[in-house]
């Protein structure tokens, strides 16, 4: 209020009767109506915004932006599983066209084998045996190929456990090549 002493007159017509606490300064008492009227709308614009925060927070069922962050990694992950899984096909694609590609040369083998045996009918029970336990334990590797591993892992900096096909290598090699040396020691020891 002290401050006020040294202004006499209305800060628009000269006029000054009356003093705002506000502000300070001195109005005539219609240029006082009308500051209060722009403190009355001024008023009136804070009522506003506090309602139409109010009202915002009461439609607003959740928070859109951490929201978002949570889509985002849903999707990102969705992504690297589709990902992961579409290589993971093609590996097992790679791997079970070579052990099919090493079953169908063993059969190959074994029947221009077994043609030759006939022939000269070189064979009995045993070799007849050994023959039905090769085709079984290849029969085996097609339906069941055990050279083929898929295993979990987690991948590094995720969550998420993933998929990686696998090939144990030259296990069909020393199998078929196993099962050749007993087969043919067999038959030359006939
Ligand atoms: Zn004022
Ligand atoms: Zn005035």
């Amino acid at each position: 209020m002290a401050s006020s002493g040294q202004q006499k007159s209305c800060v628009a017509c000269e006029n000054g009767v009356a003093t705002c606490t506000g502000c300070e300064k001195r109005f005539c008492l219609p240029h006082f109506t009308q500051h209060r009227q722009e403190l009355d709308e001024r008023m009136n614009e804070v009522v506003h915004e506090h309602n139409q925060l109010r009202k915002a927070l009461d439609q607003q069922a959740t928070a859109p932006h951490l929201l978002s962050r949570i889509d985002q990694w849903e999707q990102t992950s969705i992504q690297k599983i589709k990902e992961t899984a579409k290589q993971a096909r093609a590996d097992l694609q790679t791997c079970f066209d070579r052990t099919k590609h090493q079953l169908i040369n063993s059969l190959d083998n074994m029947a221009s084998r077994l043609k030759s045996t006939q022939a000269i009918n070189l064979y009995a029970e045993k070799e007849l045996d050994a023959s039905m336990q090769q085709l079984k334990q290849l029969q085996q590797m097609f339906e069941m190929p055990t050279n083929i591993d898929i295993a979990d892992y987690n991948a590094k900096g995720s969550s998420i456990s993933m998929i990686k096909v696998t090939e144990k290598k030259h296990f069909v090699c020393r199998f078929i090549g196993c099962r050749h040396a007993t087969l043919l020691s067999s038959m030359s020891a006939t």
